[in-house]
């Protein structure tokens, strides 16, 4: 096969493979910056499945979106400012968070628990003058009192109205707060159920009295929206409750357009950064000069967008078999699981890009569905009933295996991963700087077995 970066869609950043290239050997290396790291190498040295994390990846598109970001708002000379807040429940590994605090993300949090994860950040001053934090989530008393905690030891807590019931909880609360509401608009993604729990309804939001220091409007429309112009219709909808709440709180300057932005995981792009960006900041631009009002401050919290492509996992293939009558002929198994690791797949019928790790250029392919290692007929992955075309196994040599990689894996799967079977999770580790860094060992039968009590 001559053009086989092509047909792995290998090298290309609209696809986010831009990190990625073959060797003379037909094995996946990954590229950053002038170092090189072999994945075939890297693999072959872990008896089990391996998740491979990549910081400079974050870090590259973070720096990206907040250059677009600033870019055109200079070129509309848009008055409000942009901040970039990174939603924890994506991924709230110490090696995900870290990475993009240090590049200048603050944060948005669901839980207790994952604020007193930036609790410790705080402590250990791990981050940024000016950093602020957006609570959204069940408001318990614990969480509530660590909010209060931090906003007393100078940290910007800016906890969300979520439910008419919340004002309560909050009510003589001395910093900023803000409110979601529950837009009418639907779209088309992830999250396309008719009724959502969370959030006010505008109508709600009218009755309600003048709340002290409303400083956002805040609203999430689900995640993996698949067509732009829906980003636009949601965020007009939500402009003309942002004009109407201010007449009562003028302290209100800020617009959260929460998360959203889709990664294209089937490599069919739908739409870009550089492309949404700018029909944003124009729209708020025009929608506020018409309703005479400063322009808002804009808070995107674009999660799986930022994060997703920052990980791979990486698979062996350990044993083959037929398929009588299907798209696919060939089930390929894995020594892993897709309910325990890549759970999605289960869950939502998430599609992948799979790229084999070694054998890249071989000539014969087979077109196959993956199976997990796990006792369950349901632990597969078929491309939503399509197929994966991988090299066959008889291309190669005797001591050989085939792996295989699973890209974009770096959103929600790791809160998500489970135990099922008790098979042990992948270990991990972290490309930085020409250095590979384990993050996780490879789980053994006394850490799994601890989990259940034994
Ligand atoms: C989950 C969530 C996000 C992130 O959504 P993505 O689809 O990953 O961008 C952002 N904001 C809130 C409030 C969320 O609940």
């Amino acid at each position: 096969m001559k053009n086989f970066r092509k047909f792995w869609k290998l090298g290309k950043k609209e696809f986010n493979t831009q990190y990625y290239d073959a060797n003379s050997k037909d094995e996946l290396v990954i590229r950053e910056g002038n170092y090189q790291y072999n994945v075939h190498d890297l693999t072959k040295k872990n008896k089990g499945a391996l998740e491979i994390f990549m910081p400079f990846v974050l870090e590259q598109r973070l720096g990206s979106l907040l250059e677009v970001f600033a870019a055109n708002i200079k070129k509309y000379g848009y008055k409000g400012k942009f901040t970039y807040h990174y939603p924890m429940k994506v991924n709230q590994n110490k090696e995900c968070v870290l990475p993009l605090v240090a590049e200048g993300a603050h944060l948005e949090v669901g839980s207790a628990n994952e604020l007193w994860l930036v609790k410790k950040l705080w402590n250990e001053e791990s981050v940024h003058h000016k950093f602020r934090v957006l609570c959204n989530g069940p408001k318990t008393e614990r969480y509530i009192e660590l909010v209060k905690e931090l906003r007393d030891d100078g940290m910007t807590v800016i906890p969300i109205i979520e439910d008419v019931y919340e004002l309560e909880t909050l009510a003589g609360y001395k910093g900023e707060l803000g409110l979601r509401v529950n837009l009418q608009s639907k779209v088309k993604s992830r999250w396309d159920k008719k009724v959502d729990r969370i959030g006010l309804t505008s109508q709600e939001i009218m009755e309600l009295k003048p709340i002290k220091n409303l400083k956002v409007l805040h609203y999430h429309i689900g995640s993996q929206i698949e067509i732009a112009d829906h980003i636009l219709v949601a965020l007009k909808e939500a402009f003309g409750v942002y004009v109407k709440l201010r007449e009562k709180n003028p302290s209100l300057d800020t617009l959260n357009l929460g998360g959203g932005f889709a990664v294209f995981y089937d490599k069919k792009n739908k739409y870009t950064i550089e492309t949404v960006v700018p029909r944003i900041i124009k729209t708020l631009k025009q929608l506020s000069e018409k309703a005479g009002i400063p322009a808002p401050n804009i808070i995107v919290e674009w999660g799986r967008y930022i994060v997703a492509p920052a990980q791979l996992t990486i698979y062996k293939i350990v044993a083959e078999k037929d398929i009588p009558k299907a798209t696919a002929s060939k089930w390929y198994i894995i020594n892993g699981s897709f309910m325990n690791d890549l759970l999605d797949t289960w869950a939502i019928h998430q599609k992948w890009q799979v790229v084999p790790v070694n054998c890249m250029k071989a000539k014969k392919r087979h077109r196959v569905w993956l199976a997990g290692m796990s006792c369950d007929s349901d632990d597969r992955y078929t491309a939503s009933d399509g197929y994966v075309l991988l090299p066959c196994l008889d291309e190669l040599g005797p001591d050989e295996h085939l792996y295989v990689a699973f890209f974009d894996t770096g959103a929600y799967q790791d809160a998500f991963a489970s135990h099922h079977c008790l098979l042990s999770s992948p270990a991990k580790v972290i490309l930085q700087d020409g250095m590979v860094k384990v993050a996780r060992q490879r789980e053994t039968p006394e850490m799994v077995g601890k989990l259940f009590g034994w």
